[in-house]
């Protein structure tokens, strides 16, 4: 209903505009030359003007020859609204202006308003209008929608964004370059039959640079971009949001090679069935429609889909399918080295005080998402202009962090650094045990960057497909699961709510360990529980399904107990005898805020937090000399890792 408001008051605008445009031709079709008043008069004076025409809001003066009576000029002028020849003299003896007064005509006051001219017209056309969405309405929410569809979808074409305005994101530069080239030329890839990937899936909180990535793709292959949200499709009628899809993929086939970009995908790709309510509504209508589309693409067809969410977890998975959204990318929160090159890229424009460091200033921004920065460094601005500054100082750009630090969303996101401190102990824990327990996987990234609710992470990756589970890598898992909170133990000396994740991954895990693994020996080789996941609201029948009696629940909760205080006691000894690798790699992480393989692999071996971090500048500034240069063909290593990246395999540690 709100859009169609919209509508109207656009086509009244617009309708508006076009009379007004009229009357601005007629006279200048009409030949007049517009006046100042003074101008006017002076005309007036000077005895040009033979007729003087008098209406409700201008004046028109005519010179005419005396001797053919033909126009030589015409003159007009905004001026006061008299109707009566006593009135003007009156007026004009007023300004001292004593001449030979020409012939003067005077309009009606009643139909000298241009309103009065205007509004039967205007009257007619809106009913016009009127009757039309009427009869729109009237035939069905189809047509609307074929409109409102049509309206819908954002079309740019010409994009001026490329990857080097994306900053600090090399990763999915590198992701996504392989996308720009089949772009380019979609018929080279088809002719080997290689199959492209139909759908992109960007994930990552808000203002992170989503949408920005997608443009910079359809920029750099210099295609059309098709764009539209996900929530645009909810608010309509059944069969509305699905046949805009339709709509939507009609018009990008018409214009291939192409990118579709849909915003906040999880409108509608929320997982189906999840809801109370259930059933065909809207929503899912739209989804299976996208669903459709997206599986309709013949393989030479040059339309890649990307779309943004920063939920994967809640999407249908039938969304995520080979031949759908079947490539994930990742964008997330920046790091200290990422802001401060998005900083860079949004002060290109801005005269910026040469005292200022973007170092310091993406040092204290941690948390802070690249649109955040962007807001921050136009923040500064503002108030430099405002101060008659002619360049943005250090004291602006701290009051900017303060006036995006002071919204409304930001509040809550705030990591000062003792924050900071506290996270990088606690995932230094994980994967110093990660490390130091020989039946983990490799850790591959240990992260201070908040990530979902988690406050960091730490990731590991197995080094072959082998998914069988033994005892010891169980144990060793509860062990490594325990390393934020221990480390939080020994260095704090006090517990933060950051482990609450941990603690229910390590309790589930122990428990499935003596109630369906049989892998203690007190309670033997019996499964006390199906592995069937307990739905909400059917824990009143759990108990009947094991079928046990409360002396086995007392004896499975005390051997839980154990497994999670053997695994506790191990953590602390193994962490407080290395306590010197755990307090560097702490430091480092405060520091980079991202670590990788090479450098945990250096502080295992007892490299000191300074050497590490030289070790990383020294890398940075080895791609700093091109900052934005991202390999056109990804190498072979990336390609190897690729599958194990999207697949469950990947096991990470998030901490509320
Ligand atoms: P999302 O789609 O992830 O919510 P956007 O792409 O809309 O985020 O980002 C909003 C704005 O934030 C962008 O237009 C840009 O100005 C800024 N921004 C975000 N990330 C980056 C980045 N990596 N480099 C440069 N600017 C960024
Ligand atoms: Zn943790």
């Amino acid at each position: 209903m709100n859009k169609r408001t919209k509508t109207i008051i656009w086509i009244l605008v617009a309708v508006v505009a076009v009379v007004l445009v009229g009357f601005l031709m007629s006279d200048i079709l009409g030949g007049a030359t517009e006046l100042t008043f003074s101008e006017f008069m002076a005309k007036l004076q000077a005895g040009e003007i033979q007729e003087l025409y008098v209406d409700a809001y201008n004046w028109e003066g005519y010179t005419i020859d005396a001797a053919s009576g033909k126009t030589l000029a015409a003159y007009s002028t905004v001026a006061p609204s008299i109707y009566n020849y006593a009135d003007l003299m009156e007026f004009l003896n007023g300004l001292g202006a004593g001449v030979a007064w020409p012939n003067v005509s005077f309009a009606d006051p009643n139909a000298g308003s241009i309103w009065s001219s205007i509004l039967p017209l205007l009257g007619v056309i809106l009913v016009a209008v009127m009757f039309f969405f009427i009869m729109r309405s009237a035939t069905g929410g189809g047509n609307a929608a074929m409109n409102m569809g049509k309206n819908k979808a954002h079309v740019q074409s010409n994009l001026k964004v490329r990857f080097s305005d994306v900053a600090g994101a090399e990763e999915e530069k590198e992701e996504l370059a392989e996308i720009v080239e089949f772009l380019k030329s979609p018929k080279k890839f088809s002719a080997l039959g290689a199959r492209i990937p139909s759908g992109v899936l960007l994930v990552g909180p808000p203002g992170t640079g989503k949408t920005l990535f997608a443009k910079a793709v359809a920029g750099e292959a210099g295609v059309p971009f098709f764009s539209v949200s996900g929530s645009d499709f909810v608010e309509m009628y059944v069969g509305v949001g699905a046949k805009r899809v339709r709509d939507l993929f009609d018009m990008a086939k018409k214009n291939q090679p192409c990118i579709i970009f849909i915003d906040e995908i999880d409108a509608v790709g929320r997982r189906r069935g999840a809801g109370l309510g259930g059933g065909h509504d809207e929503r899912e209508q739209t989804l299976n429609q996208i669903l459709v589309q997206m599986d309709g693409f013949e393989t030479d067809e040059g339309i890649i889909v990307m779309a943004a969410t920063n939920r994967a977890d809640i999407l249908d998975p039938a969304l995520l399918r080979p031949g759908r959204f079947d490539r994930q990318i990742n964008v997330n929160l920046p790091d200290v080295k990422g802001r401060e090159q998005i900083l860079k890229v949004h002060a290109r424009n801005k005269p910026m005080s040469p005292d200022v460091n973007f170092k310091t200033v993406a040092r204290i921004t941690a948390g802070f998402s690249g649109a955040e920065l962007a807001n921050l460094l136009n923040e500064a601005a503002i108030l430099a202009a405002r101060k008659n500054k002619r360049t943005i100082g250090n004291l602006e750009l701290y009051d900017g962090i303060n006036k995006v630090l002071m919204g409304p969303q930001k509040k809550s996101r705030v990591v000062t650094e003792s924050d900071k401190r506290c996270t990088a102990y606690h995932e230094a824990g994980h994967a110093v045990l990660a490390c130091l327990c020989k039946h983990c996987d490799p850790v591959h990234e240990v992260s201070i960057i908040p990530r979902g609710r988690a406050a960091g992470y730490t990731m590991t990756r197995p080094e072959t497909d082998d998914n069988d589970v033994s005892y010891n890598k169980l144990v060793d898992n509860i062990c490594m699961s325990l390393g934020g909170r221990v480390a939080e133990e020994l260095v704090i000396q006090d517990v933060t709510t950051g482990a609450s994740a941990d603690l229910q991954h390590v309790s589930d895990l122990a428990r499935r360990m003596v109630t369906q693994w049989g892998m203690s020996d007190k309670l033997g080789l019996v499964a006390y529980d199906s592995d069937q996941p307990v739905f909400m609201g059917m824990e009143y029948g759990n108990q009947s399904r094991g079928g046990y009696s409360q002396e086995t629940a007392a004896a499975i909760d005390a051997e839980i107990r154990r497994l999670i205080s053997e695994a506790h006691a191990r953590a602390t000894k193994l962490l407080k005898e290395n306590r010197s690798i755990m307090d560097n790699m702490s430091r480092v992480l405060v520091e980079k805020e991202t670590i990788y393989t090479e450098e945990v692999a250096l502080l295992m071996k007892g490299a000191d937090y300074k050497e590490v971090i030289a070790f990383m500048e020294e890398r940075e500034n080895a791609h700093a000399d091109n900052p934005f240069a991202f390999a056109t063909t990804p190498s072979k290593e990336h390609i190897v890792e690729e599958p194990s990246e999207t697949t469950d395999d990947t096991s990470e540690n998030k901490d509320e």
